[in-house]
């Protein structure tokens, strides 16, 4: 049987690392450049985060950022916004987030309804307040291996996280497949990876004989969004296994019009072949929210003139 990767117990310590640097932060005060640390004026870490209509799911993550975002002792403000916000409105207030001094990071949740350009209102973000590392700036540091500089997706960062915590930092020598080629975890694990100096592969929807490429990762992620897709001989025997699908399936066996959620990675089956595993839930699902937290106390130091914390 393989170590269970715990997701939970991590973003726990990662939260907790954050609420420290918030009140070194607090206590600290601002260094402004020529004065010096300015005691008394004491930095709050702001984190907005910005919704547009009601999808219910968005709702959910939207109330759990700010909630542990509080949690943290940091400045939380939330705009819930009409479904039928036009997409100048939702500019103009990123604009005013960019030049609020009170804010270090911005989230605009996503999907936003159709009649808004999602590109544009997201790189609208000043990348040194984009906390989801969706703008080209940081997207472009991490692909230029300025991972120490740059704001990375919260999911994929949480992932490496968790990674380390059972391969240590250096994966040199190891094979790693990526499943998933999206911009928001696929691409940015991969990078990460890369950076982590594995060997990557990236297989996505047209890759074939997917199974076959899966056996020879020593480190496979999943990010599909196909539950249970890769089954136990997939998984290279003592391979690490990082599930960061979260799919909601019937669950007859729980009562009539019931659900449950799984990972994209049938966990029975791979945990049987795999050295460690991430289970879904309480695998990589908690550490999205908890490096959104790491990345806004990161910005606020900076913004601060402090040096930059690593998590
Ligand atoms: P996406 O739909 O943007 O990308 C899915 C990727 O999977 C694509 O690159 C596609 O090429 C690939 N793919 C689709 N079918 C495939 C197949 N049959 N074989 C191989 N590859 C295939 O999804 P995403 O935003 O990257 O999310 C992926 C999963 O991760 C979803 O289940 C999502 O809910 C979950 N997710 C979880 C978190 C978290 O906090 N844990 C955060 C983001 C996404």
């Amino acid at each position: 049987m393989s170590t269970v990767i715990d997701g939970r117990k991590t973003a726990a310590e990662v939260v907790e690392k954050v609420k420290a640097l918030t009140s070194d932060l607090a206590a600290k005060g601002f260094s402004a450049p020529g004065l010096g640390v300015v005691p008394g004026l004491a930095v709050v870490p702001g984190l907005a985060v910005v919704i547009v209509g009601e999808d219910p799911a968005s709702q959910v993550y939207v109330a759990n950022k700010s909630r542990t975002a509080k949690e943290c002792g940091f400045h939380s403000v939330q705009h819930t916004l009409a479904a039928d916000t036009g997409e100048a409105d939702l500019l103009k207030l990123i604009g005013e987030l960019n030049a609020d001094p009170a804010i270090h990071g911005i989230l605009v949740q996503l999907p936003l309804p159709g009649h808004i350009d999602s590109g544009k209102v997201i790189q609208a973000i000043a990348p040194e307040k984009d906390v989801d590392g969706f703008t080209y700036v940081n997207v472009g540091k991490l692909g230029a291996g300025e991972s120490t500089t740059a704001f990375v997706p919260c999911t994929p960062a949480g992932s490496m996280l968790l990674i380390e915590r059972v391969r240590g930092r250096d994966l040199s020598g190891l094979n790693a497949v990526v499943i998933g080629r999206s911009n928001i975890v696929g691409k940015p694990m991969a990078n990460l990876l890369l950076a982590a100096n594995c060997t990557v592969t990236v297989a996505h929807s047209r890759t074939k004989d997917l199974a076959a490429l899966a056996r020879t990762a020593d480190i496979l992620v999943a990010a599909v969004g196909r539950p249970e897709m890769v089954k136990g001989d997939w998984v290279k025997p003592g391979a690490t296994v990082i599930d960061v699908g979260i799919n909601r399936i019937p669950a007859p066996e729980k009562g009539e019009g019931k659900t449950r959620l799984v990972g994209d990675v049938d966990y029975a089956q791979a945990a049987e072949v795999a050295g460690a595993i991430t289970p879904v839930p309480g695998g990589v699902g908690p550490m999205t929210i908890a490096m959104l937290m790491a990345n806004t106390v990161v910005s606020a130091c900076l913004a601060a003139g402090l040096a930059r914390p690593e998590f």
